[in-house]
């Protein structure tokens, strides 16, 4: 069931839409790699009728399973809106599409909550990330330099012993 209202019952009063989007509805996959939707979106909506528009308001959900960019590790992220707004234009240039007097919201869902996807998904705010060993080579060999330093000093003092 798409997340569709019929323009006929706004006429005298508010419609409440709440309920389910079937993600096969929402067609998040593709958009990033590291997150996938994990289950229906959780919507909770109030829908008005103003003059040349139509307002919805109300909550949305969505549980996604992210993968840390830092460790891989997944986890899961909600993804939610308290106060979810939207203004759907009836007439003008960007007016929505009407068929059978039936207005689909969810290009508008989807819209803001691909916007709302974290860009760097962290399992952690302070994920310090996979324990590298390349980093902890690199370290090692960082405080050999200092090692090493003297040893060439001394080649070169051989050097200069052997002139004089
Ligand atoms: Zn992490």
């Amino acid at each position: 069931m798409p997340l569709l209202f019929n323009l006929r019952h706004l006429e005298r009063q508010t419609v409440t839409l709440s309920g389910e989007l079937p993600l096969s509805e929402l067609d998040l996959d593709g958009i990033d790699e590291l997150i996938h939707a994990k289950s229906p979106l959780q919507h909770d909506l109030v829908v008005e009728r103003h003059e040349r528009s139509v307002l919805v308001q109300g909550r949305l959900e969505l549980k996604l399973d992210c993968e840390c960019v830092r460790c891989l590790k997944r986890f899961e992220y909600r993804l939610t809106f308290d106060s979810w707004s939207c203004l759907v234009p009836l007439e003008g240039e960007d007016k929505v599409l009407i068929s059978n007097d039936c207005v689909d919201l969810t290009p508008y869902v989807r819209e803001d909550i691909v916007l709302a996807f974290p860009q760097h998904p962290l399992c952690e705010p302070e994920c310090r990330g996979l324990p590298k060993p390349e980093i902890g080579k690199a370290k090692k060999g960082g405080s050999a330099g200092p090692i090493e330093r003297p040893s060439a000093w001394a080649e070169l003092d051989k050097l200069k012993l052997k002139r004089f």
